[in-house]
Parts: structure tokens; C-alpha cells; sequence
């Protein structure tokens, strides 16, 4: 008996009126929090949704989140959480793949729902679930679920073609949870966590929601990221745990550094640790954080279909900058050649993982999950090298990878030096069709607050620094750079609004 939700009614019983979500000046207690998400479970079952049977979410991070996400899971159902920000179109497509029954949303993102729902029945909510307050809910323990059954689906677009819906276990979710909470993040009730990353993503939803959960811990909740709200909210929740992506803490700085030349720097003395995953975390970046903010940067590295912690550079062991870590406990890690071989330690190859966090496949794509996973390691399609500890360097994206006249460039190399530049904010590598080299290298680039620099200067700062065959061929000074719905940088839109 492994339902994922049975977490929530255990920590209910014990911390009954410890905050559990937090949206700035509204509290729901873990008695609350379990209450409602009954009622929802209630709800569903008595429309006749049966085990197995998926629901999707298209929710910002508000309490509701949480509530609906358990309720869903306490009726034995299957949760398949969206962006809010897809249109209806894309909506459509998820949730006619998923073949769901029901969706919940709220808000301005309940029309676009509407006219993408095709069967689902589209079912409005409260950001509180405030309309749930008065129930007393019938269903007393989460439905009986097995290890295997499928607790998520999470679209990920992988490499290529539409997103594939990778199916996540109560297995995979819980084990990856557990160890989030007890061996890595050591969360505990006394902690309070801030909640920026989405929810609809499996980072904020397994090492936020569902660790906090687990650990009886406050997740604070920020619904759209803003940096200096975030910051506002270290202080104003005494927030001891930062989860974010690299572009989050870029943010924080930017952020501190205005709040120290304007009204002054918060007082955010409670934070104990920071982690970071989801994209390669700049060294210069982790510097200057560590400094400014007197908190360790602990940087992870997983995937939506590993649910998502592979490997994790310990609070408690050695920590390795410009690493991701070691495998934990329970997951394996291997760097393959192309033949599906292992490389020897130092060697360059595709990370494989193995373990209790690998997804069961993709949602109805046999072929795709075939590929994936052909001989019980998921292929991740990330390049890495493994040194003889264990710990884990990840190039970059196979896909990533640029062809410069029969030279390998991986663009991190070169956007760790971008920004090693003073006037640097944000950089991003990409190549270009080239006809005489095949490929070319390409530097997109956003400049800190009043400062200025010309393309000339940037090359010439990246000659100095690497092999010439990585200098960029070009250099396009951008007001920002595009993010993706996790604040990662999207390389791709780059590529295709540029060349
Ligand atoms: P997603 O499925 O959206 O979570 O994206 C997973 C991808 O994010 C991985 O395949 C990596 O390319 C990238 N990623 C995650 N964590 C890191 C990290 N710490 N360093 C570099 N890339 C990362």
C-alpha cells in the first residue's frame, strides 16, 4: 500500500495545525490541508471516476494546487498537471492523449481550459479551495494503490516531436520524495520552503510540494516568479530552504543588489541551504549568491522521467562545485558509449540512470519508451563524464552539441567564460548553419543594469579564454533572453528567431 497521498493523512495526524501552504497572508494548516483534499477525493469518486482514471490540473502555485494534486491522488486517480499557460489548443492535445476525465482550473486560464477540453469536464476552483471548509469529507484512507500503478503523467518534449507523457509511480514519486526530504534536503517541520518553482513541473512538485509533505514543513507559495517578491519572501516567512533554477538566483542578485542601493538588503539570515537543478547552475553565478545570501548552493541533476532526482551534491558529505553529485541512494548512474557500453571513468557519454525513480514509459508510446529505456537504463540524452567518485559533470544536451568544422563545442563551456564577464546577466550558446564550417557558433547575451559592452570585446574576452575554434562567430545583444516556463533559458527559440 503505497498511495503517494497516505504521506499527507499521516503528517495531518501528527502536526494537525502546522502550516502547511502558505499564499502571502493565507495559511492552510495540514488539518486543513487533508480535509479538503478528502472532500475533493469525495467529489471525484461520486462523479464515478474510477482508479486509474486521469485528472488534469492546470493550476498556479496556490494552495488549491496542493489540495486538488491529493485529492486526486486520495481517489486513486492519476494526476496529469499543465503549464496554465498553454492555449487551448495545447491543452486539448494533453488532455485528449491523457484521456482525461476532468479538469480542474481557476481564474483567467478558465476559458482558454474551456476551449481546449474537448470531453474533459472542466471544473472551476478557489485558489484556497475555501469552497471545500465546511465539508466533512466520507472517505476516510487514500484508495489502495500498487508500487507500479501511475500516480503522474508529466508531458516533457524531450527531444523531438510532441510531448510524450511520462508515467510516474507511486514508486517513483514517493521513493524520490523520501529522499529528497530524509537524506538530501533534511527537511523537517521546522522549516519553511520557499515554493517558486511550478508545481506543474516535476522539480517544485517532488522536492517542494511533496517533500514539505513528507517532512511536515511550510511551503510559501509565489504563484508567477518575481524576483524581488522573492526576495520580500525570504524575510517575510523566515524561508530556511531555497529551491530554484539557476535563472531564479541570477534574479535573487539582481534583486539583493537593488534592494541594497535602495531601501536596503532583507534580512534573510533564516536560510539554511539553496538548491539548484533543472539547468547548469554558472559557477559565477553560485559564487556570487553564496556570497551576497551566506547560504550553500547545493546544485542536483535530473529529468522529468526520473521523478526528477538522479544525482545531488550532499549537505551532509562532500559537495563538488560544478558538479551535480553522485547518484542517491537508490538510483544508479552509468555514462554510456553509443553502443549502450560503459565508458571508464573521466570518459565523456550519455547519462543512464537505473533505479526506483525511472519512469514505467511514456503514456501509450511504446516505441518512444523502447528507445528510452532499452535495457532497463533510461537514456537521458544529456552528455556527462563521472570522475572516479562517482560525481557527475554534465556537458550538455546531446542535441546541443555544436559541429564546428569537425570540432566538438559544448555551449556551457563557452557560457560559464560569458559569464566570467562583469557586464554579463545571462548568456546563451547556440550554433548556426554555416557553409563552410557545417556549424558556427553563435552567443546570445543580456547585459547587467547600465552597463555596456560592444560584440567585438565579448569575442575578444572568449579568444582569450578558450580554443579558437570556440570563440562565437556572432554576438547579438539581447534586452533578455526567452525562458521557459521553469525560468530555464531556451536555447532553441534563440536558434530560430536568430538564423
Ligand atoms: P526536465 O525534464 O524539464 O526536468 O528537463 C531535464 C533536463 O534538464 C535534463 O535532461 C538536463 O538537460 C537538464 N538539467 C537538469 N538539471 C541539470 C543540471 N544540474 N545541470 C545541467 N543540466 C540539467
Amino acid at each position: 500500500m503505497t498511495n503517494l497521498a497516505t504521506h499527507l493523512l499521516e503528517t495531518a495526524a501528527r502536526l494537525p495545525d502546522a502550516r502547511a501552504l502558505t499564499l502571502d497572508e493565507h495559511t492552510v494548516t495540514y488539518a486543513e490541508f487533508a480535509q479538503r483534499a478528502r472532500a475533493v477525493a469525495d467529489d471525484l469518486i461520486a462523479k464515478g471516476l474510477t482508479p486509474g482514471d486521469r485528472v488534469g490540473l492546470i493550476l498556479p502555485n496556490v494552495p488549491a494546487y496542493g489540495i486538488y494534486f491529493y485529492g486526486i491522488q486520495l481517489a486513486g486517480l492519476v494526476a496529469v498537471p499543465m503549464n496554465p499557460l498553454l492555449k487551448a489548443r495545447e491543452i486539448h492535445y494533453h488532455l485528449e492523449n491523457s484521456g482525461s476525465r476532468a479538469v480542474f482550473t481557476l481564474g483567467a486560464t478558465a476559458d482558454e481550459v474551456r476551449s481546449g477540453a474537448g470531453e474533459a469536464e472542466v471544473i472551476e476552483v478557489d485558489p484556497l479551495g475555501a469552497s471545500l471548509a465546511s465539508r466533512e469529507p466520507a472517505l476516510a484512507d487514500a484508495v489502495e494503490r500498487a508500487d507500479d500503478d501511475d500516480c503522474v503523467i508529466l508531458y516533457t518534449s524531450g527531444t523531438t516531436g510532441r510531448p510524450k507523457g511520462a508515467r510516474l509511480t507511486h514508486w517513483n514519486m514517493r521513493s524520490n520524495a523520501l529522499v529528497g526530504q530524509k537524506d538530501l534536503l533534511l527537511i523537517t517541520e521546522k522549516d519553511v520552503v520557499m515554493g517558486c518553482l511550478p508545481l506543474f513541473h516535476v522539480f517544485g512538485l517532488t522536492c517542494g510540494l511533496n517533500a514539505c509533505i513528507l517532512g511536515g514543513a511550510e511551503l510559501t507559495l509565489l504563484p508567477r516568479f518575481d524576483s524581488a517578491k522573492a526576495l520580500e519572501m525570504l524575510e517575510r516567512d523566515k524561508v530556511t530552504l531555497f529551491e530554484g533554477v539557476p535563472t531564479m538566483y541570477q534574479g535573487l542578485l539582481a534583486a539583493a543588489a537593488a534592494a541594497r542601493s535602495g531601501s536596503g538588503m532583507p534580512d534573510v539570515s533564516s536560510l539554511r541551504a539553496a538548491i539548484s537543478g533543472g539547468s547548469a547552475m554558472p559557477l559565477e553565478v553560485m559564487r556570487h549568491f553564496e556570497e551576497a545570501f551566506d547560504c550553500l548552493i547545493l546544485e542536483g541533476y535530473g529529468l522529468s522521467e526520473t521523478a526528477p532526482i538522479a544525482t545531488f551534491n550532499l549537505m551532509t558529505g562532500e559537495r563538488r562545485p560544478g558538479t551535480v553529485g553522485a547518484a542517491v541512494p537508490g538510483v544508479e548512474v552509468r555514462i554510456l558509449d553509443d553502443m549502450g557500453g560503459e565508458l571508464p571513468r573521466g570518459e565523456s557519454g550519455e547519462v543512464a540512470v537505473r533505479g526506483d525513480n525511472v519512469m514505467k514509459g511514456y503514456w501509450e508510446n511504446p516505441e518512444a519508451t523502447a528507445a528510452a529505456i532499452p535495457d532497463g537504463w533510461f537514456r537521458t540524452g544529456d552528455i556527462g563524464t563521472m570522475d572516479e567518485d562517482g560525481f557527475v559533470t554534465i556537458v550538455d544536451r546531446k542535441k546541443d552539441m555544436i559541429l564546428h568544422g569537425g570540432y566538438n563545442v559544448y555551449p556551457r563551456e563557452v557560457e560559464e567564460v560569458l559569464y566570467e564577464h562583469p557586464a554579463i546577466a545571462e548568456a546563451a550558446v547556440v550554433g548556426i548553419p554555416d557553409e563552410t564550417y557545417g556549424e558556427n557558433v553563435a552567443a546570445a547575451v543580456s547585459l547587467t543594469p547600465g552597463s555596456t559592452v560592444t560584440p567585438e570585446e565579448i569575442r575578444a574576452f572568449v579568444a582569450e579564454r578558450l580554443a579558437a575554434y570556440k570563440k562565437p562567430a556572432v554576438v547579438w545583444i539581447l534586452d533578455g533572453l526567452p525562458k521557459g516556463p521553469t525560468g530555464k533559458i531556451l536555447r532553441r527559440e534563440i536558434r530560430a528567431s536568430h538564423s
